[in-house]
C-alpha cells in the first residue's frame, strides 16, 4: 500500500509548516490493511520526516508483530489503544505544538472559552495526567482524557488528536493549536469568559449536522 505510506509521509512533512512541530517530535498514524491483515501505518521512531521513504513507515498489525525495517514510534501504545477503543478513529496526530504544549505544561483543561471547543466532542478539552513518554501509563491517561472527545492535551508533553481520515485529523490538530493560541492570548488579559453549559449543548447539537460531513 505505497500510496497510504506516501500520504502519511506527506502529512508528517506538513506538520512543521503548519506550526504543529519542529524537528522530529510528534508522530502520525492511519488505519490500514496490508497483506489481508488489519492494523495501522505509523511513523518510525526518531527519524527526520524529510528523509522518510515509504519503506521507513511501519505497519503494525492488530495483535501481531510490527513489520518493516524501522522501529515504530515510541508512542505506538496510545496509537494502538485509540484504534482499539475508538472505532470512529481513522487517523491520529500527536504533536508538540507550541501553544498546546505550553498549556499542557500548566496541566490545565481548556474550558469552553470559545464555541469551537465543541468541535472536539464536548464542553472542554481535557489534559491527561502526566506519565513518561512511550509508556502504557501515558496511553491509559490519554484514553481516559479522550472519553467522548477526539482531542486531549498530554501533561508536560503536547497534544493528541484523532479524526476520521488523515486529512481530517490533521485539520483538527491545526484547529486545536489555533484554539490553544487564542486561549493563551486571552488569558494574558485576564480570565476569559466561559460559555455556559446550556449554550455548549446547543452548539454541540448544531455541530452534529454542520458542514458537509463527507470526509
Ligand atoms: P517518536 O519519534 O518515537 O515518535 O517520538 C516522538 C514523540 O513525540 C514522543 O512522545
Ligand atoms: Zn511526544
Amino acid at each position: 500500500m505505497p500510496e497510504a505510506r506516501r500520504r502519511l509521509i506527506d502529512a508528517a512533512r506538513r506538520m512543521a509548516p503548519a506550526n504543529l512541530n519542529r524537528g522530529a517530535a510528534g508522530n502520525l498514524s492511519a488505519r490500514a490493511r496490508e497483506n489481508g491483515e488489519d492494523g495501522y501505518l505509523i511513523t518510525p521512531s526518531g527519524m527526520d520526516y524529510d528523509s522518510l521513504t515509504p519503506e521507513d513507515i511501519v505497519f503494525m498489525r492488530f495483535g501481531g508483530a510490527p513489520s518493516g525495517r524501522r522501529k515504530p514510534s515510541s508512542e505506538w501504545r496510545f496509537h494502538h489503544d485509540v484504534y482499539a477503543g475508538r472505532p470512529e478513529a481513522g487517523a491520529i496526530v500527536h504533536a508538540h505544538s507550541p501553544f498546546a504544549t505550553s498549556l499542557a505544561c500548566l496541566r490545565r483543561d481548556i474550558p469552553p472559552f470559545h464555541y469551537m471547543i465543541a468541535r472536539f466532542g464536548g464542553d472542554s478539552v481535557r489534559c491527561a495526567g502526566y506519565a513518561t513518554f512511550g509508556t502504557q501509563a501515558l496511553s491509559d491517561n490519554a484514553l481516559a482524557a479522550l472519553r467522548d472527545r477526539c482531542a486531549c492535551l498530554l501533561a508536560n508533553h503536547g497534544m493528541l488528536v484523532f479524526g476520521r481520515t488523515l486529512d481530517h485529523a490533521f485539520a483538527l490538530a491545526v484547529e486545536f493549536e489555533a484554539l490553544c493560541e487564542q486561549y493563551w492570548r486571552a488569558c494574558q488579559l485576564g480570565p476569559p469568559v466561559v460559555l455556559p453549559a446550556g449554550e455548549m449543548q446547543t452548539v454541540l447539537a448544531k455541530f452534529a449536522g454542520y458542514g458537509q460531513q463527507d470526509s
